[in-house]
């Protein structure tokens, strides 16, 4: 009944944690969930007011416009000004997404003929890769290894295939690895792709969860990536917005231009209320932003620390909401975490097989939680 299309995609496998999980749920277990890489604190109150009064405007009841408001794309670019001294032409250089993951999923439909290569960095977030087989198009893969700081060697891809590359996909600071990259690695990506003509995209949804005073740049402060790539962009993090479904694509003007064309015949734009809450999350004060990183500073401190106490080597991150274990058969290890401490970890094959090796935590549950989980492991390891 299914295409060809469907059954080539690898097996989700966040939907078997979840069944796993709730059977521990129904058993009466006490389940402490750090896998999910969804924020659990609120979105701050005064972006929901902003919601709720535009939701009253009747002006606001009607099909968006595709791109996104003129003063949502304003906004954006006033935030990229501010924030990473980048500037954008909000007409030009700046759509509205239902989300990043709508940025992702879509782009290579734009870009892709089928058997077009797109690198796709392992481990990563998977709609790198199901995008591109939506596309029809294949998949190159970026191993994304520990030695190498969790950056692709792009001196490593073959001559042949960058010649058939169209796209390449990246992401710093980076789900699920929590590694950031230099400045350097950004400019060899720009001249890489401006030999080989290959549109880069890079996905910065957590360029605002860092800590220790480190700052994550925008992809497009590097000198050149204006004229080779886009960056998708989104609230959900970095207001704790995943359940408003809001990011914007901001870069050169021709890709956004395709992204566009591909995107204005499968949705038909941000409910403008949700766009106004937006421009009052970005042009607002961003003490919230500062509050949230506190937060999870301090989670990131108990439990690498815990970790490390337990005789596991684990690096304390400079960004994201995650930690990136290595454990030798990761799957086999979130199962017995599961079974036998009730704890829900991702084995990190599910990111891709340069993750078979690891587990991914999410501290997006409290100390409390997050104390108890390190002495659960504690008693099953000790
Ligand atoms: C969470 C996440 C996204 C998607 O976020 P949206 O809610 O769709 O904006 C995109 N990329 C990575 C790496 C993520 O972790």
């Amino acid at each position: 009944m299914y295409s060809e299309r469907l059954g080539d995609l690898p097996p989700y496998l966040f939907a078997r944690i979840d069944e796993l999980k709730a059977e521990k749920i129904r058993a009466g277990v006490d389940v402490i969930d750090l896998g999910i890489g969804d924020p659990d604190l609120p979105t701050p109150a005064h972006i929901v007011e902003a919601l709720c009064e535009a939701a009253r405007d009747p002006d606001n009841h009607h099909y968006p416009s595709y791109v996104g408001m003129p003063s949502f794309r304003e906004a954006v670019a006033e935030w990229y000004r501010r924030r990473f001294g980048v500037d954008l032409d909000p007409e030009r250089e700046v759509i509205s997404l239902m989300g990043s993951k709508d940025g992702i999923a879509h782009i290579p439909e734009a870009f892709v003929n089928p058997g077009d290569v797109v690198l796709v960095p392992d481990p990563g977030y998977p709609v790198y890769r199901t995008s591109t087989l939506f596309a029809e198009g294949r998949v190159h893969t970026l191993p994304l290894l520990a030695e190498n700081g969790f950056l692709p060697d792009l001196q490593k891809i073959p001559d042949g295939v960058l010649r058939r590359t169209k796209l390449i996909f990246l992401n710093y600071p980076n789900n699920p690895t929590a590694a950031v990259a230099p400045g350097e690695f950004f400019r060899e990506v720009v001249d890489l792709a401006g030999d080989y003509s290959i549109v880069v995209v890079h996905d910065n949804a957590y360029s605002e969860i860092a800590f220790d005073g480190y700052r994550a740049p925008s992809f497009l402060q590097t000198k050149g990536a204006m004229e080779v790539g886009v960056e998708m962009h989104s609230l959900s993090k970095t207001y704790n917005m995943t359940g408003w479904r809001i990011g914007m694509a901001c870069g050169e003007s021709d890709i956004l231009a395709g992204l566009k064309r591909v995107k204005t015949n499968v949705d038909s734009g941000v409910f403008n209320a949700v766009q106004h809450a937006a421009i009052a999350a970005l042009l607002g004060p961003q003490d919230c932003v500062h509050r949230s990183c506190e937060i999870y500073r301090e989670r990131r401190d108990l439990l690498v620390k815990g970790l490390q106490g337990l005789g596991f080597q684990c690096t304390m991150p400079d960004a994201t909401f995650y930690v990136w274990l290595p454990v030798k058969n990761g799957m086999d290890f979130a199962t017995r975490l599961l079974n036998e401490a009730g704890i829900v970890v991702t084995p990190g094959i599910g990111f891709g097989e340069y993750g078979r090796d690891y587990i991914r935590f999410a501290i997006t549950r409290s100390t409390e939680r997050i104390r108890e989980a390190v002495e659960r492991m504690g008693r099953l390891l000790g």
